[in-house]
């Protein structure tokens, strides 16, 4: 049996609500402008133009409630997102069944270095320096969909030091959930262990150290973060 180099790197988990379980991670997915108003605010056109997505790395995902400002940025943005955990894939999988994959649903936020996401947008580079950074996707509990059922709707709000910030709907994404899954299927081989990040309503802006930020998803649970 061959032994590895270097010590394996550790598998990325996160809890799964009420349980002593723990949901392993395999890749992130992310999804682009998919709220109108968010469209708009950023400069871009509201149409239901195809999705785009970017990814994030496995071990940006953090449960531990504590966000750390991160370097080379002096504009750290708030994005409040619902994440959906796959518990299993496919590929060329139908909107119609789609549903079956997903294991569960999470509140969490696609913190984002917007100045150095801008200026990657206006050279035409990749966007991951702005995304993909250490820490930069603080996430709550899964909570499985056979508790939660499918969200149709709910209120997203995410309030900063108790002020609201961010608001919307589930039901304001402009594309849903079985959406999202059947069209990255068509393009990469999805597995259990995949999160897709929905969008973000809304209401994006920066946070300094020592906010606190209060997120809530109606139907699917909270997730409180400070700014450290
Ligand atoms: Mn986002």
């Amino acid at each position: 049996m061959p032994r590895y180099v270097i010590d394996p790197p550790p598998i990325v988990a996160l809890p799964v609500a009420g349980t002593d379980s723990l949901f392993p991670v395999r890749r992130v997915y992310c999804i682009g402008r998919n709220y109108a108003a968010h469209a708009v605010e950023m400069g871009h056109d509201p149409d239901r133009e195809p999705p785009f997505f970017f990814q994030k790395n496995p071990d940006n995902l953090d449960p531990s409630g504590e966000f750390p400002y991160p370097p080379q940025t002096a504009d750290v943005h708030h994005e409040i997102e619902m994440l959906i955990a796959l518990g299993s894939g496919g590929t060329n999988i139908s909107p119609d069944d789609a549903l079956s994959h997903v294991f569960g649903y999470a509140v969490c936020f696609d913190m984002t270095r917007r100045d150095l996401q801008g200026q990657a947008k206006k050279m035409g580079r990749p966007w991951e320096i702005g995304k993909a950074f250490e820490r930069s996707a603080p996430t709550g509990p899964l909570h499985p969909a056979n508790v939660t059922g499918y969200p149709h709707h709910g209120r997203v709000q995410l309030l900063v030091n108790g002020e609201l910030r961010q608001e919307g709907d589930l039901n304001q994404m402009i594309w849903k959930v079985p959406e999202m899954i059947s069209y990255l299927s068509n393009y990469f081989a999805l597995a259990a262990g995949d999160v897709i990040l929905s969008g973000t309503p809304a209401g994006v802006g920066p946070v300094v150290n020592g906010d606190r930020m209060e997120a809530s998803i109606e139907g699917i649970g909270e997730l409180t973060v400070t700014v450290a």
